[in-house]
């Protein structure tokens, strides 16, 4: 999300900086094909839990209450765009996406907006300076 907001213009999302070991070890484009489910977690059902451990995958990144088990440069590459999107619809129309307050948005969420808020408030001040 950070670094989406920071290279909104170029996309340095390439696991090619990611070397070999730690391509596998990143599971790089989900080269271990993990399910939605299991790639980023929010839930350790029991079918998440055997699908882990069948596959040997390990927690790479966590965001809020998201486990990531792909690597969070190919992981964001194909889903960030459709979260910025949707903060920047919350921006622009006040509106939040769950019915209720802040409180009720689920953490990604809170997370995503403060870090949407706290980089435009860099990218101005940048614009500015
Ligand atoms: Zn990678």
């Amino acid at each position: 999300m950070r670094w989406a907001f920071k290279t909104r213009d170029a996309s340095p999302f390439a696991c090619e900086t990611c070397g070999d070991r730690d391509r596998e070890a990143r599971n790089c484009y989900n080269a271990l094909d993990l399910s939605n489910d299991a790639l980023a977690v929010s839930d350790y059902t029991d079918e998440v839990k055997a699908a882990l451990s069948e596959r040997n995958a390990k927690k790479v990144f966590t965001l809020g209450d998201m486990r990531l088990y792909e690597c969070p440069l190919s992981y964001l590459s194909e889903d960030t765009r459709d979260i910025i999107q949707m903060v920047f619809l919350m921006d622009s129309t006040k509106r939040l996406l769950f019915s209720g307050e802040w409180g009720d948005q689920p953490a990604w969420l809170v997370e995503a907006y403060g870090i949407f808020l706290s980089e435009s408030a860099a990218y101005i001040k940048e614009e500015r300076d």
